[in-house]
């Protein structure tokens, strides 16, 4: 028989200690801490995840501005107007026809407008911390408080699984069905309201009482099935206690009382095979696994085991082709050794996710299995709030790390819809944080983290904003360049890198750098072709944002005999083979000059060095910027010696002027490069 993995008991003078020395190695106590009256009518429905109303856009027009101007606005833009503040400058506005960001565009052309966006819906930035025992709930957010729930002990700030920054991601689909095979749920506690999976064949319309409406061969298995006394009823008082426990762990509802779960917008079925007086028979275990395959449930949590191995729940398990999260048991033993066995956890079945306890503190907790090549990932296990038959209640165990490690699948499964169960489980454990407390105790030796596999957004790059031609390149058949860009913005895990992409004309963007650590790339751009160049940001958890592309930028080779350039004082015409187009301007005069100019992001000069060559002042839009100096011990043909760049094309003028430097006055000017 099977054992739960830890022992609910509502009376609060039972003694823990006594119950560790117990021949139930399994229990500890839970202590009852809240009754509450019977479930209020009053609780709210799970908020609104923020969303934007696609076609409605919100107005403030300027305050100088009049009543029949504003009216005009609208009036000339073909706006329907759904609502105006009794002042009348902010209004919400829908246009006839047109997208709501055409209409965006055209409002903020408007002089008469201030300002104008979408009509963004806020939450209430406090209302996760607004829940009664959320203070408690230091798994899901560690303040560093101190607990007295089993035991007392003050925690570490942030030894946790950011389960309040995932909530701001995510509150969970209800469309994610998450099975609970356990003692009962008690559907009836106001903290599990509208967390209960209905099954659809026994509850709509034409379903009718004692019939088995779907043909599954459990009638009226409306919340899951009773398979401890084969009956429909998921909670049968005084019997169960555990599995709600467990389901407010995962899903405990958001409604402002009491405490919140790590997915509390999604469902929970209730498969019941355990309570008080028995049952716990792997013959039902099996027969629940089988019916939640039966209904495809994505994930099924699974705080139970004992030290016998079974195929056939085995062969249940692998075919259910759920994430099934196991409780490593709490024995304090390591299960990587043949001399103590806890199973199902440690079966060598792909789609066990197996799960220690940590404290508050992040170290193992003691009674927790552990085993590093047995055990994958550690959850918060002890000291755990949750709901409870009655109330609210305390309890440790592995039987509470798991729940924490369903919620944060059924997290990721909201995020990623369709996520198969085996990436479902790489999510978790390549996005689990470092923790020293199970370091060669786990297989990852991580604390699970909701917030990084709820995290499914890339960050928010900016185009590149400046693109250079390299001073002391070579012209040849293309142009070496340096492009830059401003930081990417990640909402949540940070940026960890970039991602540069490249159309040559108008082909296909292909990939030219996947993880650069800085904002520059040095690319070389062939000559008169188009080339655009889009930037991606990469977050601490590995997403790629969408790229920001650049406008088209093309290299053109000018040579020094352009129309463009205006020479001025003594220059000759040189022939080199070595030089660029086989001709340069050379000169030895002090004061002579060239000027060149044209419309252009980047403007270089391409020169020879050499012994004998010289220094040259440079002026840009008519104002001096430096001195180059062009002396080299050997001669060098074809190199940039000046560059110039610009955020944006614009008319730009560089200018070159001899300085005559004693005994090398000589310049050479062969080429103007450009990036247009
Ligand atoms: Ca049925
Ligand atoms: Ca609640
Ligand atoms: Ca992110």
């Amino acid at each position: 028989m099977t054992s739960r993995l830890s022992r609910s008991f509502s009376d609060p003078t039972y003694d823990a200690r006594q119950m560790r020395a117990s021949p139930y190695p399994l229990a500890f106590v839970i202590g009852l801490i809240a009754c509450l009256v019977a479930p209020s009518a009053a609780l709210a429905a799970d908020p609104a995840i923020s969303a934007t109303d696609a076609d409605q856009v919100l107005v403030r027009y300027r305050a100088d501005s009049t009543p029949a101007q504003r009216a005009n606005v609208a009036r000339d833009l073909g706006l329907d107007v759904v609502r105006t503040s009794p002042d009348g400058r902010n209004q919400l506005v829908i246009g006839r026809g047109v997208s709501a960001a055409t209409v965006r565009r055209l409002l903020g052309e408007d002089r008469n407008v201030q300002a104008v966006a979408p009509n963004y819906q806020r939450e209430l930035a406090d209302e996760f911390t607004d829940e009664q025992y959320f203070g408690l709930e230091w798994g899901i957010h560690n303040t560093g408080q101190t607990l007295n729930g089993t035991h007392q002990q003050t925690g570490i700030v942030d030894v946790d699984i950011d389960g309040l920054e995932a909530l701001r991601i995510t509150t969970g689909s209800p469309n994610v069905i998450v099975a609970v095979i356990d003692d009962g749920v008690d559907f009836s506690h106001p903290d599990l309201s509208g967390r209960a999976w209905t099954n659809p064949g026994e509850s709509g319309p034409l379903a009718l009482p004692g019939v088995d409406d779907d043909g599954n061969g459990y009638v009226d298995d409306i919340n899951g099935w009773d398979f401890c006394n084969n009956n429909a009823t998921v909670h049968d008082a005084n019997q169960d206690g555990h599995g709600t426990h467990v389901a407010g762990t995962i899903a405990a509802s958001l409604n402002g009382t009491g405490v919140v779960g790590v997915a509390p917008g999604i469902k929970v079925m209730a498969l019941k095979f355990i309570d008080n007086n028995g049952c716990g028979f792997d013959s039902m275990a099996i027969d629940a696994i089988d019916y939640a395959k039966s209904f495809g449930v994505p994930v099924i949590n699974a705080s139970w085991g004992d030290a016998h191995r079974s195929l056939p729940l085995e062969s249940a398990i692998a075919e259910s082709g759920a994430l099934f999260v196991a409780a490593a048991g709490n024995n304090g033993r390591n299960l990587d050794t043949t001399t103590y066995n806890f199973y199902p956890a440690e079966s060598p079945v792909a789609n066990i996710l197996s799960v220690a306890a940590i404290d508050q503190r992040g170290d193992r907790a003691s009674f927790s299995n552990y085993g590093a090549s047995t055990v994958d990932i550690a959850a918060p296990g002890t000291n755990i709030i949750s709901s409870y038959p009655g109330g609210f209640a305390w309890s440790d165990g592995t039987s509470m790390a798991a729940p924490h490690v369903t919620g944060v699948a059924a997290l990721g499964l909201s995020v990623v819809p369709g996520i198969t169960t085996a990436a479902l489980k790489s999510r978790i454990l390549t996005r689990g944080v470092p923790l020293p407390g199970v370091v060669g105790k786990t297989v990852t030796g991580k604390l699970v983290n909701a917030m990084r596999v709820a995290d499914a957004v890339g960050p928010t790059a900016l185009p590149v904003d400046r693109h250079g031609i390299n001073v002391g390149s070579i012209v040849g058949s293309s142009l070496s360049t340096t492009m830059t860009w401003p930081p990417a913005t990640d909402d949540h895990s940070g940026v960890s890198s970039y991602v540069v992409r490249r159309r040559v004309g108008s082909g296909a963007w292909s990939i030219i750098a996947s993880s650069l650590t800085t904002r520059s790339f040095k690319v070389a751009v062939p000559f008169n072709t188009a080339t655009q160049f889009g930037i991606s940001g990469r977050d601490g958890v590995g997403n790629v944002g969408p790229q920001a592309v650049s406008p088209t930028v093309t290299a053109v080779l000018l040579q020094d005999g352009t129309s463009l350039a205006k020479y001025a004082g003594s220059w000759s015409l040189v022939s080199s083979s070595s030089v660029s187009n086989g001709k340069l301007h050379a000169s030895t005069r002090t004061g002579a000059s060239v000027e060149f100019k044209t419309t252009a992001r980047a403007i270089s000069i391409v020169g020879r060095k050499g012994p004998n060559n010289g220094k040259a002042k440079i002026y840009v839009d008519g104002a001096y910027v430096q001195t180059i100096d062009l002396y080299r011990s050997s001669t060098q043909s074809k190199v940039v010696v000046y560059n110039k760049s610009w955020s944006t094309n614009g008319l730009h003028s560089v200018k070159l002027v001899v300085v005559g430097t004693s005994g090398r006055p000589k310049v050479e000017v062969d080429a103007f490069p450009i990036l247009r």
